[in-house]
């Protein structure tokens, strides 16, 4: 089995509020959230981090903007705003890597960011 947390909540072998799926991506509640509304967009097929993507991913980096977006509208953020972050490797603090949109909204947020 994948040592990947990620891949392992996609496969159901680890519990995680997940609140959507489909072919290419499953959306779940982070579990240590960072604003009144946190969701994970992450995409069915294990991808390490930015770095391994190609254009082949193109469909599927797309898919994950469309159901932030979509998801924000649903949740009544969309109108407020909400930040979209993909964390990339050490110096931007990513710790899953198997890469995912995270979607936070609810609050107003500072720029630059810590
Ligand atoms: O961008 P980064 O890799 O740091 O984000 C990983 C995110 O995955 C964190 O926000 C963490 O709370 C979340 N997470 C989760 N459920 C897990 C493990 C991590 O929601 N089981």
């Amino acid at each position: 089995m994948s040592d990947c947390i990620f891949c392992k909540i996609r496969d159901g072998h680890v519990p995680a509020r997940v609140v959507h799926r489909d072919e290419l991506c499953f959306v779940l509640e982070d579990i240590n959230p960072q604003a009144p509304t946190h969701l994970l967009v992450i995409p069915t097929e294990h991808i390490p981090t930015v770095n391994d993507l190609s254009v082949d991913h193109r469909e599927v980096v797309g898919h994950l903007y469309l159901t932030a977006a979509k998801t924000a509208r649903q949740r009544g953020i969309a109108d407020s705003g909400y930040r979209l972050v993909m964390n990339t490797h050490r110096d931007a603090g990513q710790t899953v890597f198997h890469i995912h949109l995270h979607v936070l909204g609810g609050r107003p947020m500072e720029w630059p960011p810590g």
